[in-house]
């Protein structure tokens, strides 16, 4: 770029779009200048690129694709993937200049693409979660509808699958505005001084009735001899304890036992137990079953979509929420078919 003018032109503009890489072409999609930026995206030096083919520079075909379309039409924009492994989405504008030659204008939408991409994912997620519930009421409705069942058992019984059907999807509906609030930062919490103890145990008294409908017995251990406090939201620590025991029993096996305690970190938290003898969660499932929507698999839940409910994969990336919110944290240590130990953590305070 031999034309002062046309120098202090693409400094200007680089100045000005600092969120734009430019590049500078000829006619025949040569380099003639890059800014840093578009340098660091293409991995070499300023001076390095010029001169070099823009296929060359950025190894993209689509890149290359856009350019050329833009000469002969007199301009064009498209998308590319660039960087590294082509890890980067980039919207592209390419404007020819006077005298031959393009300016080409990249703009990164890798951020706006993933969040496109959790959307789709999400409402997609949604859809699959609600479809089996809403077919199986439907078939129910259209055997008791049609006259094909008579006798007053059976009837009772189908009415009684609609009703655990519907307590499936309210349960669905509350676990997903729960999500929804807690990751918008909607629900601000009440924090305050809670004795450990008294969580543990009113988790303990609102698990039993379920439990024993289980056969699954339910202990509370010893607590340590400290006199630690957590300090904590005690509704939302309590929401996230029962959701962890709530899983403790539906993965539990008849007769066994799920052990309920807390002790001091002494890093300044109070962490939280919930532990199973139950069928264990596989080493290659752990790192992910905090994710929403994430199951290690419904065929191994004792008896799917019964009273116990909510098998969307929503439960525990609440709770992660709700620690996370405390500026706590969650995790587990399991081996299948032996139990899992799940915990959370929130932040404590000397009694
Ligand atoms: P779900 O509604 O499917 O229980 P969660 O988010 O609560 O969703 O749990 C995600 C997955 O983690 C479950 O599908 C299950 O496979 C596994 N899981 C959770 N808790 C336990 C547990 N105590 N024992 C074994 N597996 C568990």
């Amino acid at each position: 770029m031999t034309d002062p003018t046309e120098a202090a032109a693409f400094d200007a503009l680089l100045g000005r779009r600092s969120d734009h890489l430019l590049v500078i072409v000829d006619e025949l999609l040569r380099i003639v200048r890059a800014g840093p930026e578009a340098a660091a995206l293409a991995e070499r030096s300023e001076a390095e690129l010029v001169g070099m083919s823009l296929i060359a520079a950025f190894g993209s075909a689509s890149l290359d694709a856009v350019a050329r379309q833009a000469l002969t039409a007199g301009g064009a924009s498209g998308e590319a993937a660039l960087g590294h492994l082509g890890a980067r989405q980039f919207a592209i504008d390419a404007i020819p200049i006077r005298g031959g030659g393009l300016v080409l204008s990249l703009h990164e939408i890798t951020q706006l693409r993933r969040i496109e991409r959790v959307r789709r994912d999400f409402v997609a997620n949604i859809g699959h979660e609600l479809r089996t519930p809403l077919t199986s009421i439907k078939l129910l409705a259209e055997s008791l509808s049609s006259g094909a069942v008579d006798d007053l058992e059976t009837m009772r019984e189908f009415a009684g699958q609609v009703e655990r059907e519907t307590d499936h999807l309210a349960q669905l509906v509350d676990e997903l505005l729960d999500l929804t609030m807690i990751e918008s930062g909607e629900t601000t919490l009440t924090t305050s001084p809670i004795h450990p103890d008294a969580v543990v145990r009113d988790c303990v008294t609102r698990i039993g009735p379920v439990a024993e409908r289980r056969e699954v017995r339910v202990r509370q251990l010893a607590s340590p001899d400290d006199r630690v406090q957590a300090l904590a939201d005690p509704e939302r620590l309590g929401q996230a304890l029962l959701n962890l025991a709530h899983n403790a029993v539906k993965y539990s096996h008849t007769g066994g036992e799920i052990r309920l305690g807390w002790e001091p970190t002494g890093t300044g938290r109070v962490r939280f137990t919930v532990a199973d003898d139950g069928i264990g969660v596989p080493e290659i499932h752990q790192p992910r079953i905090f994710e929403r929507f994430y199951k290690v698999d419904r065929a191994r839940t004792r008896e799917p979509g019964s009273s116990m409910g909510g098998s969307a994969g929503l439960g525990l990336s609440i709770v992660r929420h709700i620690a996370e919110a405390h500026g706590g944290a969650v995790g587990v240590t399991s081996e299948e078919g032996i139990g899992s130990t799940f915990w959370i953590e929130v932040p404590s305070v000397a009694a």
